[in-house]
């Protein structure tokens, strides 16, 4: 009988995503965190930036849209079952590929100790945000090499910090995805928790809903049979289990 291929993340029990903007992991895989949280998975989200220069509003300055996205993003991470969000401050539009930024992720590694890492693609050739390139690099390079090796970073030894071998990254919406999680049981809660981003997304659920879901729409030739138009999620996969 041949083997049943694995289930993409089912091994894991610790995640942790690390994006740029309030909204970017919502969007890009809120249906994949609200399965997993149901399933009993224990999900962090690290963003770069409090999203400070979301907005077209005139009246508006970034002092005060940091602390309304951030509470946005609270909100939808709870409707998700995301268990905490932690916001590094770094300006919205401003995040660098620094040694500090990484040293910042490798830190919460090492702390929370997450199986898998979630970001986004930091090699889309088109409609790339410069913060999602970076934010996707630092994460991508803290997993490896310097969350694992005790060298780097040795200040957080000294805070009583082990290293950290993450299994495995996620790579969130890619331009060429390896696989798609069925998201069709937590569609309407990940709409729920987009719905929190106000300020970004305005009021018509169901517009939104569809906008969304025509977003995936090149990909519809190529679902799994049974799989949903719109309703799943695209994904690459880094695997350091078993090396
Ligand atoms: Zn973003």
């Amino acid at each position: 009988m041949a083997e049943e291929p694995e289930v993409p993340g089912a091994w894991a029990q610790k995640i942790m995503a690390v994006m740029a903007h309030p909204d970017d992991p919502d969007f890009s895989c809120g249906g994949t965190f609200a399965k997993w949280a149901a399933e009993g998975k224990e999900i962090i989200y690290v963003l770069f930036t409090s999203g400070d220069k979301g907005t077209s509003d005139p009246g508006m300055t970034p002092d005060r849209l940091a602390p309304i996205r951030e509470q946005e993003e609270r909100a939808a991470a709870k409707a998700l079952g995301v268990k905490d969000v932690i916001f590094l401050g770094h300006p919205d539009g401003g995040v660098e590929d620094t040694a500090e930024g990484r040293g910042q992720v490798v830190k919460l590694i090492r702390e929370f100790r997450p199986d898998i890492l979630v970001t986004m693609d930091p090699f889309r050739r088109y409609t790339q945000h410069r913060d999602h390139r970076h934010a996707a690099i630092m994460a991508m390079d803290a997993v490896f090499p310097y969350a694992r090796d005790r060298l780097s970073y040795p200040e957080h030894e000294q805070m009583g910090l082990e290293p950290h071998k993450v299994g495995e990254v996620f790579i969130s919406g890619p331009e060429e995805p390896e696989f798609f999680i069925d998201v069709r049981d937590t569609f309407e809660t990940k709409i729920d928790a987009l719905m929190c981003h106000r300020s970004q997304v305005g009021e018509d659920r169901a517009g939104f809903a569809e906008r969304l879901q025509g977003m995936s729409r090149r990909f519809n030739a190529n679902l799994p049979e049974g799989y949903e138009p719109g309703k799943f999620e695209a994904f690459r996969k880094i695997s350091y289990r078993q090396r």
